[in-house]
């Protein structure tokens, strides 16, 4: 029917005018119940998940309190517990990032070698697109992605292109804009800590068990008696003795061998004899027979 789409835009709008109606009515008599205090006369208007009306932001005396996962301009990671930087120059971040908008330089120690650590980072604010690649490939934690986006500046070169100075903020700035994604990366890190911590023990224990050994393999060496030269001497004596006497011992029994081998060899003989007679004799008894 002709007219019908207006309405319906129409009942939309009507919608909309009183739940902005009731919020504004519910937020009376203060319309910055539960927000935070910038400064400056300045405020962050808490607006509810669940309001549904159209609430008008007075910006930038109001700004609207941001969900935690929203993200603007990388930032990097001072660890005030640990007093240093985060970043450890690997350069992943500069790899992965699309648009190419971050350079870093590694820092070098008073011989020349490569460290650890950065000299530069810079970040070309007006390039980045905020994406957040380099924050979810940095395997160190060293690089989070700031709220702020309150960036406007007349030249883009150089206000826009970010150094390590300006991109450092403490550990606390990132769990109070974070909170959720840090308690959980500190749980994480916590229970890493804690498995590194068991493997070095169980090492230290390992290598500490191998050296007691060794120590009580070498005191069982040292605590054999040990034989003077002179005994030696003797004792090597007494064994050539009893090599030779052992010698001597197998001969003689060699000879009681060969005194047997005779014996046999005689008793064969003289039975060898008896039989050669009783044939000589059987010989002349049948011929005697027979004659
Ligand atoms: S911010 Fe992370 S990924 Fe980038 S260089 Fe530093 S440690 Fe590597
Ligand atoms: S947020 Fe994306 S575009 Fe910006 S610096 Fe990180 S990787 Fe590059």
């Amino acid at each position: 029917m002709f007219g019908t789409g207006l309405l319906k835009g129409l009942g939309v709008t009507l919608k909309h005018a009183l739940e902005t109606f009731e919020d504004d009515r519910e937020s009376v008599p203060d319309r910055y119940k539960g927000s935070l205090d910038l400064g400056n006369n300045r405020k962050v208007i808490q607006q509810p998940i669940d309001q549904e009306g159209l609430l008008t932001i007075q910006y930038p005396e109001e700004k609207r309190l941001l969900p935690e996962r929203f993200r603007y301009i990388p930032m990097l990671i001072w660890d005030s517990e640990k007093q240093e930087d985060r970043c450890t120059a690997c350069g992943i971040c500069a790899k992965v990032c699309p648009p190419q908008c971050i350079w870093i330089v590694r820092d070098s120690d008073e011989n020349g070698k490569p460290v650890t650590r950065c000299s530069e980072f810079y970040i070309d604010a007006a390039v980045c697109m905020s994406c957040s690649f380099c924050v979810e490939f940095c395997p160190f934690d060293a690089i989070k992605m700031n709220h702020d986006y309150e960036l406007a500046v007349y030249d883009r070169y150089p206000q826009l292109v970010y150094d390590m100075e300006e991109l450092t903020v403490p550990l606390e700035y990132y769990a109070a804009l974070w909170p959720t994604q840090y308690e959980e990366e500190q749980a994480r890190r916590k229970e890493e800590e804690e498995q590194k911590r068991k493997q070095e023990e169980e090492k230290a224990a390992r290598a500490a068990a191998r050296q007691a050994a060794a120590a009580q393999k070498a005191e069982a060496g040292a605590g054999a008696p040990k034989r003077s030269a002179a005994e030696l001497q003797a004792l090597a004596k007494e064994r050539a003795a009893q090599r030779q006497a052992q010698a001597q011992g197998q001969t003689a029994e060699g000879g009681g061998d060969d005194d047997a081998a005779a014996a046999k060899r005689a008793r064969m003989e003289d039975l060898k004899r008896r039989a050669q007679e009783r044939a000589r004799q059987r010989k002349l008894e049948s011929g005697n027979g027979s004659s």
